[in-house]
């Protein structure tokens, strides 16, 4: 179960985008965000308030959204749980959309020890690239 406190599973999404936005262009739009999480842009107000709200973010007239600190140190787990699962599904050599489709899918549903499993998994098959090689050929000769 996620603390009180924690952001929902869409805020996490829109935490996400917002410092990807920002990161990526210094500023993040409602118009921007509405259409990379492909919802309405009256959604993201709503959601933006409410982000708002609890603290993540703050509205400046000249800068538009600007995450605090809580919401950057969030948000950055966030992406920072994105890679772990990016360089564990990369193992095994499904087309980069699939991946990333999936992983938007999954990504909010997973404790962080179920995280730390795949982390040490990638890790453990980096390590062993013979073992990882070992399961793509039994992959593979189960499909023949
Ligand atoms: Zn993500």
């Amino acid at each position: 179960m996620a603390e009180p406190s924690a952001p929902s599973q869409s805020a996490e999404d829109y935490l996400e985008r917002i410092y990807e936005l920002i990161k990526e262009k210094g500023y993040a739009r409602a118009v921007d965000i509405a259409s990379t999480l492909q919802v309405k842009q009256a959604s993201v107000t709503g959601m933006v308030q409410k982000l708002g709200e609890l603290g993540y973010l703050n509205y400046e007239k000249y800068h538009g959204l600007i995450l605090t600190e809580k919401g950057r140190q969030v948000a950055s787990a966030i992406q920072k749980r994105h890679a772990t699962l990016t360089r564990f599904f990369s193992l095994f050599g499904l087309p980069p959309e699939t991946q990333q489709r999936d992983i938007e899918g999954i990504e909010h549903h997973l404790s962080p020890a179920t995280v730390d499993v795949l982390a040490d998994l990638a890790g453990f098959l980096e390590k062993n690239p013979e073992i990882l090689e070992q399961f793509r050929k039994i992959r593979q000769g189960g499909k023949r």
